[in-house]
């Protein structure tokens, strides 16, 4: 009996390998024991929240007898969280925006589906650049919008402005960035951005139809070396920010985020309204009551972006220790090195042998390359590198 769509029964095997990772994880943890496996598939943060979060959630607690604590709100978040959320965007992104040009959502991917929601007709393309976050093409699919994608310019993964030109069409309604980079560790320039502005803004007045750019910010806070990450909101009519505090207060799974539009966007109030309902008729209703009190923390503390960092110092020697080619991230939480002998799957299965979990670049949409978490201690990172050298040995 055929109990799924055909279309989720596609779906299922396709995403298959971040499932199978997990699976396996699951499986070699029961067999060798936690302490044996050195899992780096999942992006699921395991730095804790910061303390004041803890703070937030006890004086709400003081007040959980008060009727309409954990009640319904408008759909687009309390007036006085959108009012936080248009500072920090202010702060991050340098604009002049009010709390009417931010809506709470339930985390970036809620964001991004309510998103493509309000504004997809059936068969717009949704163009992402490649190597990519994997859900977003079944957000792209969830609401009759074709998912396509363009590659990075290799091995450094910086936009590859020519083929974004090349690849959009009347059909384009959108484009996703991602900076910093899951999974390539990349943040692009403002260099890139405005010459990439100026190709969307040349379709967008050909079409006389916006492209919009949707940056998907969560890694925002976490860039290395002092890397820049420059605002996107100031450069284009037609940009939005996605983000959530998942990552910077390590709270993925409390599910709250935003949606931010530029200022620069005249009729900008239609969009909002046409946000504020998708939240709602999605199912979502309106972002979490807890969340958005934790969030209150966000402007005063966000995880210390230096344990990142050492941790992505420590991969980076027992990488290229082992002899490893790869491209040091500027920020994000990912290492995306190539894997030896060219064929990802072969090689996932190879670490694995070695207890060490990793994701195909193909799941991904960048073959050739495998995907390492360094959400993770330092201590299983140093664990891993006999089992690195003794992998790559046999490619
Ligand atoms: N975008 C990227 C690039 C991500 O890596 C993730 C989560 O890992 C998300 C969006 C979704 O984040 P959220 O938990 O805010 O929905």
């Amino acid at each position: 009996m055929q109990l799924l769509s055909s279309q989720i029964s596609g779906f299922i095997d396709k995403s298959s390998w971040i499932r199978k990772m997990f699976e396996s994880g699951i499986a070699l943890k029961k067999q060798y024991g936690a302490d044996a496996v050195c899992d780096f598939s999942l992006g699921n943060p395991d730095v804790p929240a910061p303390a004041m979060v803890g703070e937030i959630l006890g004086n709400l607690a003081k007040d959980a007898a008060a009727p309409f604590t954990f009640g319904y709100m408008p759909n687009g978040g309390f007036p006085w969280a959108r009012q936080i959320i248009a500072d920090l965007v202010k702060k991050e992104q340098d604009v002049e925006i009010s709390a009417d040009d931010a809506i709470l959502t339930c985390g970036a991917a809620g964001a991004m589906n309510a998103f493509f929601r309000a504004v997809m007709e059936p068969g717009d393309e949704v163009l992402a650049v490649a190597p990519f976050f994997v859900e977003y093409g079944f957000y792209a699919s969830n609401h009759q919008a074709v998912f396509r994608t363009v590659m990075s310019e290799p091995d450094t993964f910086a936009l590859d402005i020519d083929a974004i030109d090349a690849a959009i069409t009347p059909k384009t309604r959108a484009l996703i960035i991602n900076s910093p980079n899951n999974p390539t560790g990349a943040v692009y320039t403002k260099e890139e951005l405005t010459a990439l502005v100026a190709v969307l803004e040349k379709h967008t007045k050909a079409n006389n139809r916006p492209v919009y750019l949707i940056s998907d910010e969560p890694y925002r806070f976490l860039a290395f070396d002092g890397v820049d990450v420059p605002s996107i909101l100031p450069l284009y009519d037609y940009a939005i920010v996605m983000s959530s505090f998942s990552k910077n207060l390590s709270m993925a799974g409390e599910r709250v985020g935003y949606i931010a539009v530029t200022p620069r966007m005249e009729e900008r109030q239609q969009l909002i309204n046409g946000l504020m309902l998708t939240n709602r008729i999605l199912g979502f209703v309106n972002p979490p009551v807890v969340g958005q009190h934790m969030l209150k923390a966000a402007l005063e503390a966000q995880v210390d972006p230096a344990i990142y960092e050492r941790r992505r110092d420590a991969m980076a020697k027992v990488l290229s220790d082992a002899g490893y080619d790869f491209h040091l991230p500027k920020g994000a939480f990912y290492f995306f090195p190539k894997a030896p002998g060219g064929d990802d799957v072969a090689f996932c299965s190879r670490l694995m042998e070695e207890k060490i979990l990793a994701v195909p670049g193909s799941g991904f949409g960048g073959p050739g390359y495998f995907r390492l978490t360094f959400c993770v201690d330092e201590e299983v990172i140093q664990r891993s590198a006999d089992g690195f050298k003794r992998a790559i040995s046999g490619f």
